[in-house]
């Protein structure tokens, strides 16, 4: 017998994961306890904020190799990379400064990099192969002499294609280039460490590996080089001077927890989402006649799966689907079908297969009932858009 499924089901993890309760509860006390500022040095509940945002600090770094005193705390993915780019262009002094980055990257990305632009930053936007990945050659041969920094994803948000990291890293690092990584979607799935990939600064957000909102971190190698930003909030001089405001201890604490439980849950709960994320797949290709994979087959995460249905609209199919299954077309922003993914047309894709497209984001609360739903779901309503 099947266990029946509750709905509705959630199947779409990489805009926002749900909050663990483990995370919830080593974030209470911080609420209600203890909930000093952790800049008032004097007291103790002060001092006692300062203690658990010092030792989340600690837990963060060691998650990804970092020294403790090269992360700092903002208020999510968004704001880190706003950081990085604009802190890096607006610290230098130098005349010309060419940046590089691609154009499947975020939106927190290249939004970025166009505002540097209007301000007179060079900026070189790498194409992707049809199936979303980045040749390193690509980076060392778009390198200038005035290159300050590289800027490519490990994960993707939409595809979930795995940038080739190590390569990259070491060709920057030949070439005394930067190399900033949004890892935002990589963090908690797949391994990461700054030393071994050479990376400078990296992005994440709490939200992301099932922490709370409103969180994230910006790696930020502080020696062999020293990189140097120029804060974008100014105040108190908070976080060494990078950016300054009272810090949200609960979320911080939580961030932590957050990332600890899942490099603990990793091979595991990696390989169980590949399995169901293969299975959605053979399902769907089993149930549908002509659909295509978005994306790398291999290089990408365990959870992510986008594929193309020609012949349908995907607005329709998510309505159709919406009471019982959350799905996406692949960015928050898709909600109108006015703004077609930027990733899926860097593949190559014709217009109407962009817009026939839909991602699966499978989690921590995915199982084989909700697999098998969705599946029989889809194929069901597939059939019928395309009649
Ligand atoms: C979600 C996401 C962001 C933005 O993170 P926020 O913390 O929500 O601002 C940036 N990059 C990628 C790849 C993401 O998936």
């Amino acid at each position: 017998m099947e266990p029946p499924v509750k709905l509705p089901i959630y199947l779409d993890h990489h805009a926002t994961t749900p909050l663990d309760p483990r995370v919830l509860a080593a974030m209470t006390p911080y609420f209600t306890e203890f909930f000093g500022n952790a800049a008032s040095k004097i007291h103790t509940f002060g001092r006692e904020a300062k203690h658990a945002v010092e030792a989340a600090r600690e837990r963060i770094g060691r998650a990804i190799q970092a020294r403790p005193q090269d992360i700092c705390f903002t208020s999510g993915a968004t704001e880190s990379l706003n950081l990085a780019i604009k802190g890096l262009f607006h610290a230098g002094t130098e005349g010309r400064q060419h940046f590089i980055t691609v154009v499947t990257e975020h939106p927190a990305v290249l939004d970025s990099f166009r505002r540097i632009e209007s301000e007179g930053a060079e900026v070189t936007y790498l194409p992707v192969d049809a199936q979303g990945m980045l040749d390193p050659q690509q980076v060392a041969d778009a390198i200038q002499p005035h290159t300050k920094m590289a800027c490519v994803m490990a994960a993707n948000h939409e595809i979930g294609v795995l940038q080739p990291l190590p390569e990259i890293g070491a060709i920057c690092q030949g070439r005394n280039v930067l190399f900033l990584t949004d890892a935002t979607q990589a963090l908690g799935k797949v391994p990461l460490d700054v030393q071994a990939l050479n990376v400078h600064l990296l992005a994440a957000s709490a939200h992301k590996l099932y922490g709370p909102k409103g969180v994230g971190v910006l790696y930020c190698r502080r020696s062999h080089p020293q990189v140097s930003l120029l804060p974008i909030i100014d105040g108190g001089g908070h976080e060494r001077g990078l950016r300054s405001g009272t810090l949200n201890v609960p979320g911080i604490v939580g961030f932590a927890e957050a990332i600890a439980l899942s490099l603990e849950a990793m091979p595991a709960e990696q390989a169980r989402l590949r399995e169901l994320r293969d299975g959605l797949w053979q399902a769907l290709r089993a149930g549908i006649p002509e659909l295509k994979l978005n994306g790398h087959p291999d290089h990408r995460l365990a959870g992510n799966l986008n594929v193309c249905f020609p012949g349908i609209v995907n607005e329709s199919l998510m309505l159709a689907l919406a009471e019982d299954i959350a799905i996406s077309a692949g960015s928050a922003c898709t909600t109108t079908a006015a703004d077609p993914s930027h990733v899926l047309k860097a593949l190559g894709l014709f217009t109407a297969d962009v817009h026939a497209s839909v991602r699966f984001g499978l989690g921590r609360g995915t199982n084989l009932a909700q697999v098998r739903y969705t599946a029989a779901a889809v194929i069901e309503q597939v059939a019928k858009l395309r009649e």
